[in-house]
């Protein structure tokens, strides 16, 4: 017998096998949290799977887009911060999964499980709109962020070279989170680049960035006061960013976004954006592996309260890859960060003989960044804005990213930031 750190006798007589797949939100924090309840008694060895060797921190990747931060500075590497109880960070890609004999297929083999926590994420979601794959940028990945920043300085480099003064125009599809924020910090990284080319002079008339979300509920989950404070900040404010609702991409070309207007009475209108760079911020699909999964109606992993997959102890699905059958679990950061807890402890639980503990969803509010300087929070019905809350998010994703050393580079490069331009070069 084997007494627990929690005083708990049990007869656990090998090391209980534990897969993680995914090296993101969710699968870095269920190792860290089962690490502490577990590492003690060394009653649990992990293998992480994973195809990047790296964890990125999403919520900052548009601050690389338009030069506030590097890359490195949103990444942390896997190996080096989860070392201690783990046997294997495997760099793959998942295939599929066999609940019957408790193996993960990836690419180039295969491996065994006690227990299996599946953490794979989500990816862009075109939502089947004819070129929107070919002809807009994503911003989902570490690469679409770098891609976005040198588009925007190429922009800027051949409108110099050729001389030609037309304006720049911008079009963002989505009008979520990562929508205004990606078009607030473009419009910012405007302002660095203006004074830098001959030909621009004033970005009010130089830059034209448009956001098209295609119902008018912009910001959902976000309070309506703060949508309306969002509203009027780029309609009334000096930005060169619109916001036009009910403008639903039905196709992109080369150069236009087709839209297709929700109303009844004017769904026979067709207008169009044009654009020089769009950039498609309209959603995710999760990233299942192959395997016998029963799905939500939105397509995510089902899961009961405890997130394991219905009828298998065994298995874990958290973050975006899953979600329960009423639909409940917002595809976020913080969601993953949250189930990774009590996942953690259910798998404790069932290698201690324990019950399991039902997952609660704690809604500690929203975060926006709208700039420099600028970001608005809800808690509740309560809404702030301005310079205090932009600080106030700052610390926020500092406290939250992970590894060594990381929060150190970023908070140093916030602060070198304050005293000196954005990076422009393209790379
Ligand atoms: C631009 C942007 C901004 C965002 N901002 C915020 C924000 O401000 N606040 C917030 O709460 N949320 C934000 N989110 C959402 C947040 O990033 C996700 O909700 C969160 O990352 C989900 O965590 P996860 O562990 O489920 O997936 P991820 O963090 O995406 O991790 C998935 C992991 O699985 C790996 N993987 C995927 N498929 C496979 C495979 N087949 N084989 C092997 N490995 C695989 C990936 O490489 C990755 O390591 C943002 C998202 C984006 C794109």
């Amino acid at each position: 017998m084997t007494k627990t750190a929690e005083g708990t006798e049990i007869g656990v007589k090998s090391k209980k096998k534990v897969v993680i797949l995914g090296s993101g939100f969710g699968g870095v924090n269920t190792y860290l949290n089962l690490h502490k309840l577990t590492h003690k008694d060394r009653l649990v060895e992990f293998t992480i799977v994973s195809d990047k060797n790296y964890f990125l921190f999403t919520p900052l990747i548009h601050e690389v887009a338009t030069g506030t931060l590097v890359p490195e500075d949103v990444i942390s590497p896997v190996r080096g911060n989860i070392d201690c109880c783990v046997t294997d960070f495997i760099l793959d890609t998942v295939k599929c999964v066999d609940f019957k004999k408790n193996k993960v297929y990836l690419l180039n083999s295969e491996i065994e499980y006690d227990y299996l926590v599946i953490a794979t994420g989500a990816s862009v979601n075109f939502r089947n709109t004819p070129g929107a794959k070919e002809f807009t940028l994503p911003l989902k990945t570490l690469e679409d962020a770098i891609l976005i920043k040198n588009k925007i300085i190429g922009l800027f480099e051949e409108r110099e070279e050729s001389k030609n003064k037309k304006q720049i125009k911008i079009a963002i599809v989505g009008g979520g989170p990562t929508g205004i924020e990606i078009a607030t910090e473009i419009s910012e990284f405007t302002d660095t680049l203006i004074p830098n080319y001959s030909i621009f002079k004033d970005k009010k008339s130089d830059i034209d960035i448009k956001i098209l979300n295609a119902s008018d509920n912009f910001l959902p989950n976000f309070s309506l006061r703060l949508k309306k404070e969002v509203f009027n900040l780029f309609r009334f404010g000096k930005s060169p960013i619109s916001l036009i609702l009910n403008a639903r991409a039905k196709e992109v070309m080369k150069d236009r976004i087709i839209l297709e207007k929700l109303d009844e009475e004017s769904s026979s209108k067709e207008r169009s954006v044009d654009f020089d760079i769009a950039i498609w911020a309209a959603g995710v699909s999760p990233n299942i592996p192959g395997g016998d999964f029963e799905l939500t109606k939105s397509g995510r992993i089902l899961i009961g309260h405890n997130l394991n997959i219905k009828g298998i102890e065994n298995v874990f699905a958290i973050g975006d890859v899953a979600d329960t059958d009423d639909n409940s679990l917002p595809q976020l950061a913080q969601t993953a960060v949250d189930e990774s807890e009590t996942c953690a402890r259910n798998i404790y639980n069932s290698i201690i003989k324990k019950p399991a503990v039902p997952f609660v969803l704690r809604q500690k509010g929203l975060i926006l960044s709208l700039g420099h300087n600028n970001a608005a929070i809800s808690i509740g019905k309560n809404i702030f804005m301005g310079k205090m809350a932009w600080f106030l998010w700052r610390y926020f994703y500092l406290s939250q990213m992970f590894g060594k050393g990381s929060k150190t580079k970023i908070l140093l490069n916030w602060i070198l930031n304050e005293f000196s331009p954005r990076d422009i070069s393209k790379i």
